[in-house]
């Protein structure tokens, strides 16, 4: 859409330039003011209908770009070639749509269209899907702000679990703690009592020691020899008890020590991670378009042979059968775009191939075959050169279904969807139904070799 007012193209051609005031069509020339009357009076455009220069520029440039005059011949564009699917003038028609047989005045085909089922239907068509795509979009703002409540629970549920393992470990703490305390004053009692054994045994034994050294002192020789049986007695008992020390666990060495629980000393290098984040996907229910394209549009658009690109798609190699000198004669390909080769050598076989290339059946002949065609997903019908004869095959069993005798060699076959087309020697080309009643044989003049039918023709 242009910003700014065009300048008026019949004033450009005096170098003037005067803001445009309407738009012609016609003329698709811009025009201003001035250059208005004068298009308005003069015999050759006094009947242009011009548009105001502001609606003009409100214009889609896609339309406001089509032009009404054919560019080569500089003529207004009378007609509407159906076939070509393109708007032509008189001399167009002339030079390239003599043939076609479905050219229309231009009056004809473009009368009412605003107001065509065709153009309501675009209308409604376009409301539609905006609208889906209106509902979609605040479907996935409104499930953008579901992450948000997402992440915050997970938080809080990140922290509970944090705060239990936490609680669970103060707990076993406290218990560990409490148990210490418990071993350390055990430990410390039974010290204290071994020291107060001890203490009395040193009692005794220092009360001999006293006794001896008083004795040497003071006592007489005779008491002292009749003494010391005495004293050996007492020593003895204390030796003996000392002994018994030996072998009891309290002279041991006692320390406090902590193994810790073998999971704790494995936490670290065995919890990696607190949980495992998913992203989980579940279908939402599918939105089909609720306005369906209408049946007919305003004019039928034809494909005919020059609008049809080529690309390819994929290739493959033909898979090999026993004799190794295959010839492909016939090619057709099934609604899931597997394909079916027909192998004219004395492989005498079809081929059946995936969409990814790969050989996934063959069927075999009983003679050799020049063509193949697709009936449905199940069912094929080849043509027997030599043997006259039309075989309507079982994909699947390989069986043959019905064999259907042509009146002379047969070569290439096509299924129109109701009916077989098969191309035979004697130039004829020969009609049947799939039951194999011959519905009608048309002569052409040479051997027709191959047959095929679009927009049914043949
Ligand atoms: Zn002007
Ligand atoms: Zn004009
Ligand atoms: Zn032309
Ligand atoms: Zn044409």
């Amino acid at each position: 859409m242009a910003s700014s007012v065009p300048i008026c193209d019949i004033c450009m051609t005096d170098i003037i330039t005067k803001p445009a005031s309407v738009w012609c069509s016609e003329c698709e020339e811009a025009i201003c003011y001035g250059c208005e009357r004068q298009h308005g009076r003069m015999g050759l455009t006094k009947n242009h209908t011009t548009l105001p220069i502001k609606d003009y520029q409100k214009l889609p440039s896609s339309v406001a770009a089509i032009k009404e005059k054919c560019i080569g011949h500089s003529l207004r564009f009378d007609f509407y070639c159906v076939i070509h699917n393109e708007p032509c003038c008189m001399s167009c028609v002339l030079e390239k749509h003599g043939t076609c047989q479905k050219v229309k005045p231009l009056s004809e085909v473009m009368e009412g269209v605003k107001s065509s089922a065709a153009f309501a239907d675009l209308e409604d068509r376009t409301k539609d899907i905006s609208a889906l795509i209106v509902d979609l979009i605040t479907d996935k703002q409104n499930k953008q702000a579901n992450f948000g409540v997402q992440k915050t629970k997970i938080i809080s549920e990140v922290q509970n679990v944090k705060a239990a393992i936490n609680n669970h470990l103060i707990k076993l703490e406290k218990d560990l703690l409490d148990e210490l305390d418990k071993v350390e004053k055990k430990q410390n009692e039974n010290i204290e009592n071994f020291i107060k054994k001890l203490s009395k045994m040193l009692k005794k034994v220092e009360n001999i020691c006293g006794d001896l050294e008083k004795t040497k002192q003071h006592a007489s020789n005779f008491q002292a020899f009749l003494g010391i049986h005495e004293w050996n007695k007492r020593i003895e008992i204390e030796e003996k008890e000392w002994m018994s020390l030996q072998t009891d666990q309290i002279t041991n060495t006692f320390d406090i020590h902590i193994e810790f629980a073998p999971i704790l000393t494995k936490f670290e290098k065995d919890v990696k991670e607190l949980g495992n984040l998913e992203v989980k996907s579940s279908s939402s229910k599918k939105t089909p378009l609720n306005k369906e394209k209408q049946g007919q549009i305003f004019v039928p658009i034809f494909y005919t042979v020059d609008n049809i690109k080529l690309t390819n798609i994929r290739s493959f190699k033909t898979p090999n059968g026993a004799s190794r000198n295959m010839l492909i004669t016939g090619i057709d390909m099934f609604d899931d775009g597997s394909i079916v080769l027909a192998d004219q050598s004395s492989n005498k076989r079809l081929a059946i191939v995936n969409q990814e290339g790969e050989h996934i059946k063959t069927i075999q002949l009983e003679d050799k075959c020049i063509d193949v065609a697709v009936i449905d997903k199940d069912t094929i019908a080849t043509t027997l050169v030599e043997r006259k004869n039309i075989v309507i095959v079982d994909v699947h069993s390989s069986k043959v279904h019905r064999n259907i005798h042509t009146s002379d060699k047969c070569g290439g076959i096509t299924y129109t969807g109701e009916q077989l087309v098969v191309s035979l020697h004697n130039k004829t080309i020969q009609l049947f139904d799939f039951s194999g009643n011959a519905l009608s044989t048309l002569s052409t003049a040479d051997f027709p070799g191959y047959c095929s039918s679009f927009n049914d023709q043949l």
